[in-house]
């Protein structure tokens, strides 16, 4: 067993030590906020991800604790696990806290008397690793990588809703070393999942397998929505007829007794009010930026990033087809999370509804079951907040629905018992569209 520094104690870095822990090895999660780090230490997960309390409770403190002291941390561990924030600035990758972390950590490993390697964990454009992390540990540490220190590259595919679900049973292991002995430490890192498919390769290359899973399914997902849009313009249900395509065995293979194995992929390819959360959108964008830069055209992905930037609009404009003025529209938004099982709300299709709502003079009133705080913190009193489903039912002209919280099915009985009829405007496509006396649906042709 190992001991280990996981650096970003947030989604993936707490998931991930918590995991680790879980599976026997020995973690400390670094993070420069104090208060996420007193509450880990607590036992109160800073996040909300379903199974994360259990792990808390059954690893706080014996093998999992949290601090803000990274050198310390260093100091006591045999493997460092990158998983800080890589955003996008509105032109490129925001490297600023790779670098950041890259620096503390060099000056560590500057005092550390044993082997130590280094993973980047975080989504980074190709190269990052090799280019930026390696020669900043080097400089700081005054040791020469593979000589003195390892650096691995190992990219995270858990998806956030299931994320220890994911992490526990992953699809697959890539890890990417700059030599034998940095590949063969994450070997040992990752021997605590024997049954797990592993794909050793270079940094550059692992680097690469993040960006290329991630950029496909979001194609995927913006692919399914230029075709409900073009579904719903010449009266056609895209539902049907993609379930039509899904019908394709090269989609949805057949298990060995004749039953449809689980249609995974099937998720991605399906119409709806476009995609958000940390990774799809700024993932896509920078790896737009960095194929520019590298002279490739990258026409598809950037495609793909615009259809996804005016999909919120479609709820809109489905709103506006049954009522042209909003202004004092009592309309309910259901869901602020960017997509079930999470409170993350970052980049959510929610969030530029909600603005577009409020700028046109709408009454709206906000229901998630666990992201509500986030809309408060966003958006105040300028909206109101509901404690129940049947609170933002009641009383509502329309009815948005933007998440996919299974809570949300209930719709059709709880609006069956009032006596006002509110049109639901579906951007999910969780409801049976008969379901509801009035149903207007993300490409499903407006009835009216
Ligand atoms: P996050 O914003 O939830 O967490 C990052 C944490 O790092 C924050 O708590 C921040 O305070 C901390 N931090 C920043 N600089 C630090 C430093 N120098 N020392 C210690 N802590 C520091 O981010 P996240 O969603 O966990 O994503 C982390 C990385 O993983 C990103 O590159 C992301 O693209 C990638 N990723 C995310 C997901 C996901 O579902 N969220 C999935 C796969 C990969």
């Amino acid at each position: 067993m190992m001991r280990l520094a996981v650096i970003g104690t947030g989604y993936v870095g707490l998931v991930s030590g918590a995991c680790f822990a879980e599976k026997g090895h020995t973690v400390v999660c670094v993070d420069v906020d104090p208060a996420k780090v007193a509450m880990v230490n607590c036992c109160k997960p800073p996040i909300y991800e379903d199974g994360l309390q259990e792990l808390l409770d059954r690893n706080v403190p014996a093998r999992l604790s949290a601090t803000t002291d990274l050198r310390e941390a260093i100091l006591t561990s045999d493997v460092s696990l990158i998983a800080v924030g890589t955003p996008f600035d509105g032109e490129e990758i925001d490297l600023s806290y790779i670098v950041g972390a890259s620096q503390q950590i060099g000056r560590a490993l500057a005092a550390h008397e044993g082997w130590h390697t280094v993973i980047v964990k975080s989504t980074v454009v190709p190269g990052t690793t090799e280019d930026v992390v390696l020669p900043i540990l080097e400089r700081e540490s005054g040791r020469r990588a593979g000589h003195d220190f390892g650096v691995g590259m190992n990219p995270e595919f858990l998806k956030e809703g299931e994320a220890i679900a994911d992490f526990m049973s992953p699809d697959r292991i890539v890890i990417g070393g700059i030599d034998e002995r940095s590949i063969r430490v994450q070997r040992e890192l990752y021997q605590v999942f024997p049954e797990v498919a592993m794909l050793e390769t270079t940094p550059r290359t692992a680097e690469m397998i993040k960006y290329t899973a991630n950029s496909l399914l979001a194609t995927l997902i913006s692919f399914s929505n230029e075709i409900g849009n073009l579904s719903a313009a010449i009266g056609v249900d895209v539902a049907e007829a993609m379930r039509g395509v899904h019908l394709d065995k090269r989609l949805t293979p057949f298990s060995g007794n004749g039953d449809r194995v689980k249609p995974g992929l099937l998720t991605y390819l399906a119409a709806g009010c476009g995609f958000g959360g940390s990774c799809f959108p700024k993932d896509v964008k920078a790896l737009v930026a960095h194929g520019r830069r590298a002279g490739a055209s990258m026409d598809l992905l950037q495609s793909v990033i615009e259809v996804n930037r005016r999909q919120p609009g479609k709820m809109i404009d489905l709103l506006r087809r049954t009522r042209s003025d909003l202004n004092g529209a009592r309309i309910s938004v259901l869901g602020v999370a960017f997509k079930p099982g999470t409170d993350d709300v970052r980049e959510s299709p929610s969030l530029s509804v909600i603005q577009s709502l409020i700028d046109m003079g709408a009454l709206v009133t906000v229901y998630d079951p666990v992201a509500q705080h986030e809309a408060e913190r966003l958006f105040g009193s300028s909206i109101a907040y509901a404690a129940t489903l049947a609170e933002a039912v009641s009383n509502a002209d329309a009815i948005l629905v933007m998440t996919a919280w299974p809570e949300f099915r209930q719709l059709p009985l709880l609006i069956e018992r009032q006596v006002r009829t509110p049109f639901v405007i579906d951007g999910r496509r969780i409801l049976d569209k008969f379901s509801v006396p009035a149903y207007a649906g993300i490409g499903l042709p407006f009835a009216g």
